[in-house]
């Protein structure tokens, strides 16, 4: 199957020819013909594997009409996304598969000024990507309203669904015409959000794809046992040897990204940080320095874990080991995007053996052990040229203490 021979607008069909698209992936050739007769969905498949394009071009299709203009003076899709830099990504894609379709697309997400979205929003938009902070803010002012929306999409819909969004999107739910379509995306899911999803629609469809592997297949991932004071070592040596490659180390906490950042700039390598403390206009732009490749290191928390498509990422480094299990799938899953092969590996302390051990519980496998010789474990030691008394000095040991009494606990707890 081409995408030449769907039955879809030809302005879509030149769009997805100028990107590159020629074959639909598997789960866009299961999802779009159930989206384009209206169904709900329920869309599992792994990471890197086109979810994005799977709404966005049938929800293009079916915004369009037969014939003239399409009508664009109220939101008839709204997006849901969990994170800013995201729900930007969503409507990249979005505008550049609707180019020459008349249909457009508005981001909507705090941290910067809400009056340029509500100019947007009066001269009418048809397609809205939003988190929800600002969408509500918007939507309790006034300014955004809900009662035209025909297709609600959560993507990340394990995540949105979850705890910390729940209540705002039940809250949405009621908000929104009941003879809506909805569709959810995602690359991971568990029993209890499954029947939340299924209490929000009507006989959806479910589509899951490859569900005995959480892990894309082109994601080679391992797991290699340093020491937590040892771990900057090991990055500072992972770098130098692959000095032109394009590494996201994923750390606990934003304390933990700063500190990261401070280790390899006094061994002279240069990184950038990204965490819920920064602005969005830097968050942005440490992003797109990232993306363009000018700068190759960036020092993530878990909020960049979640849809972030970023081409070329080399190497995924799980610096610490996620406290959420599904973070593991997602982390590594920002390399070995779309066809391209990715390499992963988690530097585990013996403080975390139980949360590795968690990891391949939910994977239902265990992870490939990478033997470092004692002889090399000591030698990336020795080699670096960071004065061990400096480096004492500027770490803050209650912080690492404390983490280490919180996982002590638990694992006492699995015990
Ligand atoms: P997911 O949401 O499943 O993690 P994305 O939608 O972010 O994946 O897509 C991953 C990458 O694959 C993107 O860079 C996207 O441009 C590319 N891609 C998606 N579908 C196709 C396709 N049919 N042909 C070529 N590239 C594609
Ligand atoms: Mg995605």
């Amino acid at each position: 199957m081409h995408f030449n021979d769907y039955r879809i607008s030809e302005d879509i069909k030149d769009n997805l020819d100028r990107l590159g698209f020629r074959k639909p992936t598997d789960i866009q050739f299961k999802s779009i013909p159930p989206i384009l007769k209206g169904n709900d969905l329920l869309a599992i498949a792994q990471t890197g594997t086109g979810k994005t394009a799977a709404f966005v071009i049938p929800v293009l299709q079916i915004l369009l009409p037969k014939f003239g203009s399409p009508d664009t003076s109220d939101v008839k899709c709204l997006v849901m996304a969990p994170t800013h830099e995201l729900a930007m990504q969503i409507h990249e894609v979005f505008s550049s598969m609707a180019k020459k379709t008349g249909l457009s697309s508005l981001c909507i997400h705090g941290g910067v000024d809400q009056d340029p979205q509500i100019k947007r929003l009066k001269e009418g938009v048809p397609i809205v990507i939003a988190t929800p902070g600002r969408m509500f803010d918007l939507v309790s002012q006034g300014y955004l309203k809900l009662n035209k929306v025909r297709i609600l999409v959560l993507d990340e819909a394990d995540h949105m669904l979850d705890l910390g969004f729940l209540n705002d999107i039940q809250q949405l739910a009621r908000k929104l015409p009941n003879n809506r379509q909805t569709l959810f995306f995602s690359a991971t899911i568990n029993k209890k959000i499954k029947n939340l999803a299924y209490s929000l629609v009507q006989n959806p469809i479910r589509i899951q794809i490859s569900p005995k592997d959480p892990v894309a297949k082109n994601i080679n991932h391992a797991v290699a046992f340093i020491e937590m004071d040892d771990k900057r070592f090991f990055l500072e040596r992972l770098v130098n040897e692959n000095p032109k490659s394009k590494i996201l180390v994923f750390v606990r906490t934003k304390v933990r990204a700063e500190r990261v950042q401070k280790a390899l700039e006094r061994v002279k390598l240069e990184s950038q940080t990204i965490h819920s403390d920064k602005e969005q206009n830097e968050r942005f732009k440490v992003m797109q320095k990232f993306r363009d490749g000018e700068s190759l290191i960036l020092i993530a928390t878990d909020i960049s874990a979640r849809g972030i498509d970023i081409p070329d990422v080399d190497f995924v480094v799980n610096y610490d080991l996620p406290e959420q299990t599904e973070n593991y799938v997602h982390r590594v899953g920002r390399t070995g995007r779309a066809k391209m092969k990715g390499q992963a590996v988690s530097f585990c302390s013996k403080d975390e053996k139980a949360l590795l051990e968690e990891i391949e519980t939910y994977l239902d496998q265990d992870i490939k052990v990478v033997d470092i010789a004692k002889k090399d474990y000591k030698e990336t030691l020795d080699f670096s040229p960071e004065d061990e008394t400096d480096w004492r000095s500027l770490i803050d040991k209650a912080e690492e203490d404390k983490q280490a009494r919180k996982l002590k606990k638990r694992k006492e707890k699995r015990k």
